[in-house]
């Protein structure tokens, strides 16, 4: 999701329970959640549990399972006996009665009601949306990158850990329908004029991308004939807006086309693929993406790039499903490198347009977006206490992978590197430095200054130059120590790589001027 403002202030124990992998968590390793709720739109509330399913690593008795207030853990239960809860804050301590012999795989039940927080600003200031549609019917969603899936269910709100499989049971009055991620498994009517609807994901899912969707849904769908066959695509909108997104959700099929191409597989064929309509601009859910951008094409109408670009498509469509590939499929272990998500899928946002419209319009858009770039903090946050980095990560982000794909200067090879990236990191959770370690060994490159630069910096590298009696006179300042990228030159309409340093070096030239080829993200002052 797009990145807006963000808080400055100092760590509190509450920010390092949540964002280290603590002692209470690191012994037990997730395999299975059933979430099991009811949501009474009415009274805006939840109730229910979670079966958390796990595997012992480490012989240990206290377990950390994180719940926001105002929502409270009514009771937790391992084989029938109540457990010892103790409560601190979003954390839960409970400890466990039984002998937690390494290797065995056990299951608590934990019940938790109330009213969950609602969202301020989703998806940014998440929580429970709880709107109308047009014709006065519950139009409900869930949304907490960031704030954590423990605003709305208790979880190990941690995203190094990934559960291997996901039953989610939700219960809605009759007359609405709730759309969760995966593939629906079954619809139980009951006679209190509720009905419950069994979501089962059948791969590793992030807390953030777990959602519940409620409206008066109606179903479109197709099959997309991709890279591992046959892929379901289905869609869920408002009643009303059925007949304008069978038109807007062509971009579905050419959003897949363009990013199987570029990333390899869509990692998620046993889930298939959802597009759901909710009441916010959208979230990249795993495998039920979310939709709220008003059928319009750009940023709800707005060209990111101010080139024309960024109107060639639906940015949401486009940009929530790219990361399928970046945040679902390699999903960061900790929010500070969250740069691995965004960077990445801004960066898919050009691809798309690379795919569809060619090379020249994909630069023009990536370029188009340097204007908003910051540079006020580094692209990198804080590790351990749950802080994301600059906001930066989304188009400065793009552009450093665009400069990297300059100096890779061979675009069959840079495809197989972003296709082997998801290949390599399938369904697993990363930090940033095994990417930047393997960007470097498959482009053959040591690109540890070039991550130094754009990622632990705010400073654009600057080329100084000076013409003076045929001879061009260059070196880089505003960089960190021994960077040294080499760039591209326009010299009398020919292009040239040179290679600056830090330290001046000279060459003969027969201008009266240079320029630095624009798909590079460096910046130039004449002297
Ligand atoms: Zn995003």
């Amino acid at each position: 999701m797009s990145l807006q403002g963000q808080n400055t202030k100092n760590y509190t124990r509450q920010d390092t329970l949540r964002g280290t992998i603590t002692a209470d968590r690191e012994w037990w390793d997730l395999t299975y959640y059933h979430l099991d709720i009811k949501v009474d739109p009415d009274a805006k509330t939840i109730s229910g549990k979670n079966t958390i399913q796990y595997k012992v690593l480490k012989e240990y008795s206290t377990m950390q399972i994180d719940l926001q207030p105002p929502l409270q853990i009514t009771r937790v239960i391992q084989n029938g006996d109540e457990l010892e809860v103790i409560h601190d804050g979003n954390a839960h301590f409970i400890k466990l009665n039984e002998t937690q012999s390494v290797g065995s795989v056990n299951a608590i039940d934990v019940y938790y009601k109330g009213k969950p927080k609602e969202a301020v600003r989703a998806p940014w200031d998440g929580g429970f949306s709880w709107e109308k549609d047009n014709n006065g019917k519950p139009f409900i969603a869930t949304s907490c990158q960031g704030i954590g899936a423990s605003i709305w269910w208790p979880n190990k709100d941690h995203m190094y850990d990934e559960v291997d499989s996901m039953l989610i049971s939700v219960n809605v009055p009759k007359g609405l329908t709730n759309v969760s991620n995966g593939r629906l498994r079954k619809l139980e009517e009951h006679d209190d004029n509720t009905v419950t609807s069994h979501w089962f994901i059948n791969n590793p899912i992030n807390n953030y991308g777990v959602n519940v969707n409620i409206a008066d849904y109606v179903h479109f769908s197709e099959v997309y004939q991709g890279e591992k066959g046959p892929l379901d695509m289905d869609y869920y909108v408002l009643r009303d807006n059925l007949e304008k997104a069978k038109e807007h959700f062509k971009d579905a099929p050419k959003m897949m086309k363009a990013f199987e191409h570029w990333f390899g597989p869509y990692p998620f064929y046993e889930d298939g693929f959802k597009l759901v309509e909710v009441p916010y601009l959208g979230m990249e859910h795993q495998s039920s993406v979310t939709y709220g951008n008003q059928y319009k094409k750009g940023y709800l109408g707005k060209d990111p790039s101010n080139t024309g670009w960024g109107l060639k498509f639906d940015f949401i469509i486009i940009h929530e499903s790219g990361h399928e590939w970046f945040a679902n499929n390699i999903t960061y272990k900790d929010v500070a490198d969250m740069w691995v998500h965004e960077g990445f899928t801004n960066y898919s946002e050009n691809l798309f347009l690379d795919y569809h419209y060619g090379k020249e319009a994909s630069a023009a858009y990536v370029i188009g977006t340097r204007k908003g770039i910051k540079n006020d903090k580094p692209i990198i946050g804080q590790y351990n206490v749950n802080k994301r980095g600059s906001g930066d990560m989304y188009p400065k982000g793009g552009n450093m992978l665009h400069t990297l794909r300059q100096l890779i200067e061979d675009d069959d090879k840079w495809r197989r590197i972003l296709r082997g990236l998801n290949k390599t990191f399938y369904h697993q959770t990363v930090t940033s430095k095994q990417i930047e370690d393997y960007l470097s060994a498959q482009t053959g490159k040591d690109l540890t200054k070039f991550f130094d630069q754009y990622l632990r910096d705010t400073r654009i590298p600057t080329l100084e130059y000076s013409i003076d009696n045929k001879k061009l006179k260059f070196r880089y300042t505003n960089i960190v120590k021994k960077f040294d990228m080499p760039i591209q030159v326009v010299i009398n309409d020919k292009t040239q790589w040179i290679f600056p340093k830090a330290d001046w070096k000279t060459m003969p030239v027969d201008a009266s001027d240079i320029s630095i080829v624009p798909d590079f993200y460096v910046r130039s002052k004449k002297l």
